[in-house]
């Protein structure tokens, strides 16, 4: 594992964390990303922090099977308010800063690992709560190709998972089954979503662009019947994106 690009790769991790969290794409600490650090590794948010707060060392690294790798310890969170598990004897403020537990990976790291072992193009993953996504999970119902710029990501309609309960490896292979095809995202019944890129940045801008179609799909419901685009055009869109577009956004065309 090179360090240099372990640590920009963890730098990358808090940074996308810090845009989840300002753009309400999740809610406190619940969320997470990962992004592939190599062919064995991936680095991950940890379980249960706050986005706001995380350094690039706080970026738990596992490999491909969830045994961790890297993983440092952290002050106990003291916006909860609560008195720290560690040490029940250490009582003052001043104390209590200096109190560590062990960080732990994203309860999400089976969803994580199932998703790049099924999509080698995946580079890193973005999981969210955002909340028109999580409407239409709700209702467990599939997002159709109604707006273009999802659909030139995705090349068809997001589809939602069948109930699976949140941290376990279920979820992950239902994830990937409504993925097949290689769409980078899906719905989790009753829970989020998850998008994969192939960089971090499509990674988020795909959870974002979801969100905005969820959106537009619950308001087009409002007062009518949204029409689907069909399966020749949505294909003829992710070609465009795939070949196109997407470079321009990298700068290769
Ligand atoms: P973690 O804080 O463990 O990443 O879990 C949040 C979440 O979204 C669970 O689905
Ligand atoms: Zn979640």
């Amino acid at each position: 594992m090179d360090r240099e690009t372990l640590d920009s790769i963890r730098q990358s991790v808090v940074e996308a964390g810090l845009v989840l969290a300002r753009s309400s794409m999740t809610i406190g600490t619940y969320g997470n990303i990962s992004q592939r650090v190599d062919a064995d590794h991936i680095a991950i948010t940890p379980s249960g922090r706050d986005y706001e707060q995380l350094t690039p060392t706080d970026i738990v690294v596992t490999d491909m099977e969830g045994t961790i790798a890297e993983s440092s310890s952290a002050p106990v969170n003291q916006d909860f308010g609560h008195k720290p598990v560690a040490d029940d004897s250490v009582n003052t403020k001043e104390d209590r800063s200096s109190v560590t537990v062990p960080l732990r990976p994203s309860s999400e790291l089976p969803l994580h690992l199932e998703i790049y072992k099924s999509f080698p193009e995946a580079q890193a993953i973005v999981h969210t709560h955002s909340v028109y996504a999580s409407a239409l999970a709700a209702a467990h119902k599939d997002l159709p190709p109604v707006i273009e710029d999802l659909t030139q990501i995705t090349g068809g309609a997001v589809r939602c998972t069948e109930y699976t309960m949140a941290g376990t490896k279920e979820l992950g292979r239902n994830a990937v089954q409504a993925m097949e095809g290689g769409r980078s995202a899906a719905l989790l019944a009753n829970h989020g979503a998850v998008c994969w890129g192939r960089t971090m940045k499509e990674a988020l801008a795909t959870a974002q662009i979801l969100e905005k179609a969820a959106q537009i799909y619950c308001i087009a419901h409002s007062f009518g019947t949204p029409f689907p685009l069909n399966e020749k055009t949505a294909e003829a869109l992710h070609d465009f994106y795939l070949n196109h577009y997407s470079k321009r956004q990298r700068g290769e065309e």
